[in-house]
């Protein structure tokens, strides 16, 4: 087993994916490491199955990709695997459907075409030290307690791991009642019927009527339907309080509960609405995640701290490594999002500055944990948009080994 590598990357989500992918490409010696079997993160373990952030934000124009590079190859991968030909137009953004399943494909295949790149999953990172020979990382894998060592370390943990490993200080998280809230989403099999908004709006009420007559939990009132790209699969997204200001995503207790409460309510309603609905009469139980999503944790604080209003007025910047894409899509409870758009539909710049701090040589961060503030990470903590930052992280690691 590799134990060493010039770069590692802690995470294997769409900017851990995307930066073990770009450093590979770059020539240098990866080792992408990530706690679950599959890599996509949140794309595949939370079943989260829409791409947002990957298309220029003017939908008076016709489609296009926000950034080349890995970004648009992993969407055309997906585009070309599901049958899609275009993103699909939701009033003011374009999105794409993705398939969880093939998102793992996709990762997978991507990673064994590059020689350089090796994928250490069932790995989860537990200990950080730094000394003058660089990196030193404790691991768990597969049972096994082992240690990596590395020159440049790019943390795409989502959680700013390395941070709270090391250093607290480096980190930033707003207190629990503004978090984005946590979800459960799930996949439902054979539920007949339009789908369309009319279709959407008749189901909610019957939602509304059952929590009312006490025949469905509160929590079921986040309870959204969106269609997978192929017919007779529909997941639905349940938007969770989890305590609201009790929230601590780091609380393992609390984790559990919140994970204990999705599966409660998808069931529920799996059971209610086979009852009373005939369109979910034929449905079988539900396809459950193998984890809840977590929209917001914690941020590294590096050089530089992009801002709600850097991204609504579109600020570009000398050392933009990556464009947004997707307006600022707030949840700080469960009754659905709300947005702040771009003043102008014109992508915002994400500078380098965010992906690193000068006082940790050789440590970079990108995707969901980037350094942003909490109304920046409403619109940056997309896939696409982590794709984009984790693919940037990448090449400055190389960059970095090559100074080295
Ligand atoms: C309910 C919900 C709905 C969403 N809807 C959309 C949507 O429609 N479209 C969209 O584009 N985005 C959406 N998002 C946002 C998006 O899914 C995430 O913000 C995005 O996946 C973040 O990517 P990431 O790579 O930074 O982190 P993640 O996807 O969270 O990946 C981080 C990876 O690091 C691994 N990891 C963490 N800690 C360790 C450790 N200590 N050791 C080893 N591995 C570790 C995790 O297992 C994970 O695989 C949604 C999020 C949620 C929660």
């Amino acid at each position: 087993m590799t134990l060493e590598a010039d770069v590692i990357v802690a995470g294997g989500g769409s900017a851990g994916l995307a930066a073990a992918l770009a450093a590979a490409r770059a020539g240098a010696r990866t080792l992408l490491i990530e706690r679950q079997t599959k890599l996509g993160g949140m794309g595949t373990n939370a079943l989260v199955h829409t791409f947002c952030g990957l298309f220029h934000p003017d939908v008076s124009q016709p489609w296009a990709w926000v950034n080349a590079g890995i970004p648009a190859e992993i969407g055309q991968a997906m585009m070309d695997r599901t049958g899609q030909t275009a993103p699909d137009l939701m009033g003011r953004v374009y999105v794409l459907r993705q398939h969880p399943s093939l998102y793992a494909q996709i990762a997978d295949e991507l990673c064994l075409a590059e020689p350089r790149l090796s994928v250490l999953s069932g790995t989860e990172w537990i200990d950080l030290q730094k000394d003058e020979k660089g990196w030193h990382l404790g691991i768990i894998t597969r049972g096994e307690r082992r240690t990596l060592h590395t020159q440049t370390l790019v943390d795409t943990t989502g959680d700013a791991t390395g941070a709270r490993l090391l250093r607290p200080s480096w980190c930033q998280q707003v207190e629990g009642s503004r978090l984005y809230r946590p979800a459960y989403i799930a996949a439902f099999h054979g539920v007949l019927g339009t789908h369309d908004d009319g279709w959407r709006l008749q189901t909610g009420a019957v939602i509304v009527r059952a929590i009312r007559e006490g025949l469905l939990p509160a929590a079921a009132i986040g309870a959204g339907f969106r269609d997978s790209p192929f017919a007779g699969e529909t997941f639905v997204t349940v938007d969770l309080e989890a305590g609201q200001g009790e929230w601590d995503p780091f609380d393992p207790t609390k984790r559990a509960r919140m994970e204990q409460e999705g599966r409660e309510v998808v069931l529920a309603l799996w059971k209610y609405l086979r009852q009373q609905h005939p369109d979910f009469r034929p449905c079988p139980p539900p396809m459950l995640p193998v984890k809840a999503g977590i929209r917001e944790t914690a941020r590294y604080i590096g050089d530089y701290i992009i801002t709600g209003d850097d991204l609504a007025s579109s600020r570009r910047f000398e050392d933009e490594v990556a464009l947004a894409g997707w307006p600022m899509e707030k949840r700080e409870n469960a009754r659905g999002p709300k947005f702040r758009y771009f003043d102008e539909p014109l992508p915002p710049g994400i500078p380098a500055r965010c992906l690193f701090r000068q006082d940790a040589p050789g440590l970079f961060f990108a995707g969901r944990c980037l350094s942003a503030d909490h109304e920046a990470l409403a619109s940056l903590r997309v896939m696409g948009t982590c794709m984009a930052t984790g693919e940037a992280a990448g090449k400055m690691a190389v960059d970095f080994v090559s100074r080295c």
